[in-house]
């Protein structure tokens, strides 16, 4: 990970290195802000920087063995403590989930505990960086480095820490070795003991401005200036939530292209296509469905509305106003009610595992009456 990767932060990339430049780097560093503002790439942009063999003044070269092998989250010299959930048996510490967390890593450096949950399939459970995590922490840091530099230890939200791994963490601090950087990122560093707080050097990572999180849109994303700056403005200075919105809003393209399919198929009676579209429904998972009936079923509204003439009460995109423009006479006070009761029952079958293509074709059925209504 280079800095040159790391979304916007300038002011906060210029103090890292102007301080590596310097050899003043402090043997702890907590760098304060949201996941989705970039403490985490950041951290590696850093580690990345110390670890370079032929580092430019402003970044790693991104060529050499260090750098291949921090790329590829190999440096036997860079460690991670993140949070996890705590096994019933036997030993817990982040090595346990070492596999899972490297794959992360590898394929996003932008992520918050949720997803990292997900990941780790445990969505309900507390994470916590356990006790045991301790003396996992001070034998990788009492080892010699391997390639006679520096060693890091990046601590992932490290408010999510229990009692002793904390206390042996401010041990740690309190004795630093030499040429050992620890490199906390912290949502909330308000939670951290105060005896570890004042051990660190304290970097606040802000939200990223709005111009940052536009340029990076349409760099890296081939959004047009005003898409990105419409993305920007609603990701309150988070990357992570400006990703989202644009996951989100592919979901919608495909969701309102289903809708629409269905009730053009349904209009026209062409059952061999329903059939097709029930088949294409089914090969979704059964959240997606749901997320799919859900729409719809707000779609159905929506549509009802439009009639109305009222534009301040509809909710709907471009596309979907295109599409409510010429279909909305057909969701009328005759069968909107039983259109949306037909969606909803859809959705509790889908709930209690009835089979999906059943499921769907019945539900096209069902709209082909509707439509006549
Ligand atoms: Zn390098």
């Amino acid at each position: 990970m280079r800095f040159e990767e790391v979304v916007g932060q300038k002011e906060v990339k210029d103090v890292l290195l102007a301080q590596v430049r310097a050899g003043r780097l402090p043997h702890a560093l907590l760098l304060a802000g949201d996941t989705g503002s970039g403490t985490l790439a950041l951290a590696l942009a850093l580690a990345s920087y110390v670890m370079c063999s032929e580092p430019s003044e402003n970044d790693s070269c991104g060529q050499c063995a260090e750098c291949v092998k921090t790329d590829k989250l190999i440096h036997p010299d860079i460690h991670f403590s993140f949070p996890v959930i705590k096994r019933s048996s036997g030993v817990t510490t982040s090595d346990t989930y070492l596999k899972e967390w490297l794959t992360q890593l590898g394929s996003d450096k932008y992520f918050d505990l949720t997803d990292w949950l997900k990941v780790i399939g445990t969505e309900n459970k507390q994470a916590i960086i356990p006790d045991d995590e301790a003396d996992n922490i001070i034998r990788k840091l009492s080892l010699s480095s391997y390639e006679g530099g520096w060693k890091v230890m990046i601590i992932w939200l490290p408010e999510k820490m229990n009692g002793s791994a904390a206390n042996t963490m401010l041990k740690t601090l309190e004795e630093p070795t030499p040429r050992t950087l620890f490199i906390l990122c912290s949502e909330h560093p308000e939670q951290l003991l105060s005896t570890i707080i004042s051990r660190t050097q304290r970097i606040d990572v802000p939200p990223l401005s709005t111009d940052d999180l536009s340029e990076a849109l349409m760099e890296r994303r081939g959004l047009d200036r005003d898409t990105a700056v419409a993305v920007a403005r609603v990701a309150s200075g988070s990357w992570l939530k400006a990703l989202r919105q644009l996951c989100d809003a592919d979901d919608s393209k495909a969701m309102l292209q289903s809708f629409i399919q269905l009730m053009r198929l349904a209009y026209m009676r062409d059952l061999a296509q329903l059939m097709h579209w029930s088949d294409s429904m089914a090969a979704l998972s059964r959240e997606q469905q749901k997320a799919y009936l859900n729409y719809m079923q707000q779609m159905l509204r929506e549509n009802f509305i439009y009639n109305f003439g009222r534009s301040e009460l509809n909710y709907m995109t471009p596309q979907e106003t295109d599409f409510a423009y010429k279909f909305a006479r057909f969701i009328n006070e005759r069968n909107i009610k039983q259109f949306t009761e037909e969606f909803a029952h859809a959705q509790r079958d889908v709930v209690g595992n009835v089979n999906s293509k059943t499921i769907f074709f019945n539900l096209a059925l069902k709209a082909i009456i509707l439509l006549r209504a």
